[in-house]
């Protein structure tokens, strides 16, 4: 199977990292739609445009708690893992600090996708694991015979999703799905297409 694998919001903390290193008095479960400027005062939302185009932005995002775990146990399996992530076009260091991001454990080059957040539902792919709930409700609409797992956030959590998407609030919880994906086909019980309702 083919995963489509994105960062922020999934392994990056990004929200988390705005929060905690340059607005003190916010907090991320403040961010409760996937649009950060529309929770930011104007001083705040300055704050931001002035951090995110400074060397370093990109490179010191933490890792949310276990998501280093979590790439480990995806690479584990899945032979065909791509990143697919939002480049900030507007941060002149971002793709170089996001590329050594990744190297450091062990993505290859030829493994990332930069892909502008409004066109991800085009990547093909078996899974997509995103945090983004227009862009699950995009893809799977368009990968009928695909899954896409949404990272539960603050940002996400309010919001419907469509057939083909699958919620998680942890990852274990998307493991187990994945497990238990691999499992029933590899028993061979059917197309893809009727997986979805597990
Ligand atoms: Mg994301």
């Amino acid at each position: 199977m083919e995963l489509l694998l994105d960062v922020d919001g999934v392994l990056a903390d990004y929200t988390g990292h705005l929060c905690y290193k340059y607005l003190p008095n916010r907090h991320p479960r403040e961010f409760t739609t996937f649009n950060l400027s529309m929770h930011l005062t104007w001083e705040e939302t300055q704050m931001w445009e002035r951090a995110r185009v400074e060397e370093g932005f990109c490179k010191s995002i933490p890792w949310y708690p276990g998501a280093h775990e979590f790439l480990c146990d995806l690479q584990a399996r899945f032979n065909e893992l791509m990143i697919v992530t939002a480049r900030d076009t507007r941060a002149p260091h971002w793709v170089g600090e996001r590329d050594a991001w990744l190297f450091a454990e062990g993505i290859k080059h030829n493994q990332i996708i930069y892909c502008p957040t409004d066109k991800k539902y085009l990547v093909s792919g078996d899974i997509l694991i995103e945090d983004n709930v227009t862009t699950c409700n995009a893809w799977a609409a368009r990968h009928t015979r695909g899954h896409a797992l949404l990272i539960e956030r603050p940002h996400n959590a309010g919001y419907p999703v469509v057939e083909g998407v699958v919620r998680v609030k942890a990852y274990q919880d998307a493991i187990d799905f994945l497990d238990s994906l691999a499992s029933i086909k590899s028993e061979n019980v059917g197309p893809a297409s009727t997986l979805r309702s597990i």
